[in-house]
């Protein structure tokens, strides 16, 4: 599957049915799975078989929808996770710990920002957030000796900023460290950011992927190309003996799965964020689809984003598929084939005006949601990002003014319609 088309492994990528088994993904709706032989059970356990024993670490219908991510994103290994919050957290989680630092763009959604700067905080974890948008030199600046990982998101949820993956990259390994990406908002059909040189990507499963506003998900993928062997000080979790698990060395004994094994082993054990079968099985559904969803959202963001841009309203509009765009010209080199279907926008009157045409919008829905097939709408300052102060909007490229309207699978005319009689309705 790995060298198929993408939109071959959306269809069929993961589940592999054999003779007389389901032609679809079945549902393992089982907490557990039976062995014949007790000796066998504490091979399992003892990681010495693969198989599954306990829904909580690994389930067959999840782990054929990690298959497909994994495919689609072009890694060697991926898990599932409960939420894109889980994702994150343990794919950072896994290399770091009390004393470790972490170098993160700024530009990233509000959730990941509290993960780091606030909860990950808690546990002795320090972040750095840096704008992405500086010099190489200034970047430098942000390591430590005690940075572990590198953090930034492909197209930044809601600021639109798109990450020079390749300067991270180079930044990243330079100092002996991974770069982490949370892919969200390009999905694997508009940038595969193992190509470019990041390590590990993340996903918010609950945006593009599902696409259906069904399911809360995350995943994790492993591009199997971080050596952790030669940096072997710095991430003694993946590279001395897990006294947990009968000294097990991660990076000796599983190689190139070494990270998604220590994450599933160790972290998915002891914090148990996994996903539902019922939840993956939703999920494949949208998979199913996402390589016809994704230009969609895209086609339709760019007829919206041209359309906001010719309007005397609009004081501003940020779509990276704009030729105007600071980051058209990253675009163009990351996402050739179009970016996501979100665009943020601000309108003469401010804040106050981006209530008043919200409030008369009748497609678009007010929701706490983006990458939904139905167009939604959200006010950043006063929703997602609500807990940041006006500073820390700022940093995290929101400006109070600014709209997130995520341009959803209907007609472009009619999205286009609603939009224009929203901003005549909101006039003063
Ligand atoms: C939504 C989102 C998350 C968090 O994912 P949940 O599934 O809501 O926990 C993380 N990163 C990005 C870029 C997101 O858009």
């Amino acid at each position: 599957m790995q060298n198929m088309s993408p939109d071959t492994i959306c269809i069929q990528g993961g589940w592999q049915p054999g003779n007389g088994e389901a032609r679809i993904l079945p549902i393992y709706q089982s907490t557990t799975f039976k062995y014949s032989t007790s000796e066998y059970m504490g091979k399992l356990f003892d990681l010495e078989e693969a198989g599954y024993f306990y829904s909580r670490l690994q389930n067959p219908t999840c782990d054929a929808v990690a298959a497909k991510i994994c495919a689609l994103e072009g890694g060697v290994a991926a898990m599932l996770t409960s939420s894109g919050q889980a994702a994150n957290f343990l794919a950072l989680f896994n290399i770091c710990e009390a004393g470790s630092h972490i170098v993160s763009s700024a530009t990233i959604y509000g959730g990941s920002t509290n993960l780091m700067a606030v909860t990950m905080k808690k546990m002795g974890i320090q972040v750095t957030l840096v704008d992405p948008d500086a010099s190489e030199e200034e970047l430098e600046k942000a390591f430590r000796p005690n940075t572990r990982a590198v953090f930034g998101e492909t197209i930044a949820n809601p600021s639109l900023v798109v990450l020079d993956i390749e300067k991270f990259a180079r930044l990243a390994h330079k100092h002996g460290v991974p770069l982490i990406v949370d892919n969200t908002f390009a999905t694997p059909i508009n940038c595969r950011p193992f190509q470019w040189g990041a390590d590990i990507v993340t996903h918010s499963t609950t945006k593009y992927m599902d696409g259906h506003a069904a399911t809360v998900g995350g995943c994790i993928v492993d591009s199997g190309n971080f050596d952790w062997m030669a940096h072997r000080e710095l991430f003694p979790g993946l590279t001395t003996p897990d006294e947990s698990y009968h000294g097990i060395v991660y990076a000796e004994k599983f190689g190139k799965l070494a990270y998604i094994e220590k994450a599933t082993a160790q972290l998915m054990r002891d914090l148990g964020t996994c996903q539902s079968p019922m939840n993956a099985f939703l999920l494949n559904l949208g998979l199913e689809a996402l390589h016809l969803r994704v230009p969609r959202h895209c086609e339709n963001a760019q007829k919206v984003a041209e359309h906001l841009a010719s309007l005397p309203e609009v004081a501003w509009v940020n779509y990276p598929g704009l030729p105007g765009s600071k980051y058209h010209e990253l675009a163009q080199k990351y996402l050739p084939n179009g970016s996501c279907g979100v665009i943020s926008f601000g309108l003469k009157g401010g804040r106050e005006r981006a209530s008043r045409f919200m409030d008369q919008l009748k497609l678009g829905a007010i929701v706490t949601h983006v990458a939904d097939a139905r167009t939604s709408v959200l006010h950043p300052a006063s929703h997602t990002h609500r807990q940041l102060t006006d500073e820390q909007l700022v940093e995290a490229g929101v400006q109070p003014e600014m709209i997130r309207f995520s341009v959803g699978l209907e007609a472009a005319e009619d999205i286009i319609a609603d939009i224009d009689q929203a901003i005549a309705a909101s006039k003063e």
